[in-house]
């Protein structure tokens, strides 16, 4: 069958005899293309990346369209070409749909086009055909996403939702990248907390320590949930996994609860780098991230029983900027070695 506007995209035919045709995806401004994993199960799914390879995976890679891919979500390992997002897929059926009927209509046109009618005989016959409109083509545009990484072991840039764990070319672990990242962020925030509260006053800063101290708090929280849903689901059958997902809550807001979750369902020991006292000063910076985020910075019964020490109760916790730090060199310890356990490097 002749294509007509799909001809330019023929390739050949395949082992089967079936027409085979080669479309180039777009690229979005970022030189990146969209991709979608192919499990079912992958909850994010969606993410982009460069098609552009990094020198030293060219000899690894061989044929790049045929290339196995990772999802950075979840770990899958896929054909290149069972990675296209629906919208893709989408385009290019259109792209077909359209081509097909174009044909058919020049056939049809072909062969009906000025017959005559035929007389005569007991009744006639009459076929007209006319040209309707083609089915347009559908568009589609990239998604926007965020997060721009650049693997720090192959040196590929793909774009992500929120964070992943995997880069899609070399498949290795990177999620301590994304964490290391953050950690970063909130170390900035506390040398500038000195620069600003000279320029702004006492309580900007004061309140900037207080929010970096918050940040340190909830990418614990956030980074161990991520880890424990991600190997959980590795683990478990969807609906197993998902009830044991459920069961989070809020527990990773406190020390214990983290450390039960992750000892009695993946048997790993996420305070294991902690010294005592480090775990206790930790413990101790929950207790204030409470206090800020609940109690407006101001010291409760419980956080004084907490702080083993005399405090009055009402009056303003103060956050120096070596609280976030420890909280954060602490933090550092537990998630990375949790990370790892989970994907190692
Ligand atoms: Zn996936
Ligand atoms: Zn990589």
């Amino acid at each position: 069958m002749d294509f007509d506007e799909l001809e330019q995209y023929r390739t050949g035919k395949s082992e089967e005899g079936h027409d085979q045709f080669s479309v180039s995806l777009k690229l979005d401004e970022d030189g990146l293309i969209g991709r979608e994993c192919s499990n079912e199960d992958c909850e994010t799914k969606y993410f982009k990346m460069s098609m552009t390879i990094p020198d030293e995976m060219e000899n690894v890679i061989g044929d790049f369209s045929q290339y196995e891919l990772t999802c950075p979500y979840c770990g899958t390992l896929d054909n290149m070409q069972h990675f296209h997002t629906t919208e893709q897929i989408e385009w290019i059926k259109s792209m077909m749909i359209r081509g097909i009927h174009k044909t058919f209509q020049n056939m049809l046109g072909k062969t009906f086009g000025n017959r005559p009618k035929s007389r005569g005989g007991m009744f006639s016959i009459s076929i007209e055909y006319k040209k309707g409109s083609l089915p347009s083509v559908r568009h589609y545009a990239e998604e926007k996403l965020k997060q721009e990484v650049v693997c720090d072991k192959c040196i590929f840039n793909y774009a992500i939702y929120g964070v992943s764990f995997h880069c899609p070319l070399c498949g290795k672990g990177n999620i301590l990248q994304h964490f290391e990242r953050s950690l970063e962020t909130i170390k900035i925030l506390v040398s500038e907390s000195e620069r600003i509260g000279k320029e702004h006053g006492a309580r900007v800063a004061e309140s900037m320590l207080g929010n970096a101290l918050e940040d340190v708090i909830g990418l614990f929280e956030g980074f161990l949930k991520y880890a424990y849903r991600y190997a959980i689901r590795k683990k478990h059958t969807k609906e197993d996994a998902e009830k044991l997902i459920q069961k989070i809550r809020v527990n990773f807001q406190r020390l214990t609860g983290a450390e039960e979750f992750f000892r009695r369902d993946l048997a790993i020991e996420v305070f294991q780098n902690l010294t005592v006292p480090e775990r206790e000063s930790l413990e101790l910076s929950f207790a204030k991230r409470h206090v800020l985020t609940h109690n407006l910075g101001l010291i409760d019964e419980k956080y004084r029983d907490k702080a083993q020490r005399w405090e009055r109760v009402s009056s303003e916790l103060v956050i120096e900027p070596d609280d976030v730090l420890t909280a954060l060199e602490s933090v550092r310890k537990v998630v990375s070695y949790t990370l790892t356990e989970i994907i190692p490097v």
